[in-house]
């Protein structure tokens, strides 16, 4: 299969132009805006073309794809994301190569995840997957399990993996007033955890694709996962 690479560069820029407006009109601080390039499904030149242009924070959705990049994954230069569902079978390799985790969603895969970080003398930073909009077709907790969970993981004690905030996935195809509502939603959320566990656990809300990065930033994400946007449509879509 040969693919014609998009002008990445120029993808880069203009995503990060409108990032910084919209964080601008939110009245806030860019610079706490991490965009996060989806590379899954794509070759590992479009992951040195976006490195190139100066983007070190990558996301991948399953091991699988995950595997072909290896070399890319382990360079020291990028942040490696993983944003997919992760079965507890596959912990390892994601306690072994990634620095965060964005689809935590129980307490035995913190567990496994922990103690595979551990003996291999890593830390992983987690997020919780929550499914904020009930859709039966997404992973993730109930909004309403969030604090439990969290109570839990917190009180597991596990010191290879850290807890950092919240992730959600947008449903398909709902109007940008419902999306609104269900990014304040993950915010509101993200806020009662923090007056309750601390603020630390919950600094970051990751939550925004390339269809409604925007919006999510003027609900206060912090982590945005661009892939289409910036590398061109994937050859096939997944999820
Ligand atoms: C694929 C994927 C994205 C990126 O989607 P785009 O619409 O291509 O930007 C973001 N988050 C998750 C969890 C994904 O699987």
């Amino acid at each position: 299969m040969t693919t014609t690479l998009p002008d990445i560069q120029h993808n880069l820029e203009t995503l990060r132009e409108r990032i910084h407006r919209a964080a601008a009109s939110a009245g806030r601080n860019p610079d706490t805006i991490r965009l996060i390039a989806v590379s899954k499904f794509m070759t590992p030149e479009h992951i040195t073309r976006a490195m190139a242009a100066g983007q070190h924070v990558f996301g991948e959705n399953t091991v699988q794809d995950a595997l072909t990049k290896l070399p890319l994954i382990r360079d020291p230069q990028n942040e490696w994301h993983f944003i997919g569902h992760l079965q507890t079978n596959k912990a390892r390799y994601i306690a072994e190569n990634f620095a965060w985790l964005h689809t935590l969603d129980s307490l035995k895969l913190a567990r496994k995840l922990a103690r595979h970080a551990e003996v291999a003398g890593r830390h992983l930073r987690v997020l919780i997957q929550v499914n904020i909009s009930g859709d039966p077709d997404k992973f993730g907790l109930a909004p309403e399990a969030v604090a439990g969970f969290a109570e839990s993981f917190l009180d597991a004690g596990l010191s290879s993996i850290s807890l950092h905030g919240l992730m959600t996935i947008g449903r398909h195809g709902v109007a940008d007033s419902e999306r609104r509502r269900e990014y304040a939603r993950l915010r509101e959320l993200g806020a009662a955890c923090a007056m309750r566990f601390g603020a630390t656990h919950f600094t970051q809300l990751s939550m925004g694709m390339s269809g409604d990065y925007e919006i999510a930033i003027g609900e206060g994400a912090t982590m945005v996962r661009i892939g289409t946007a910036l590398f061109g449509p994937r050859p096939q879509q997944h999820s």
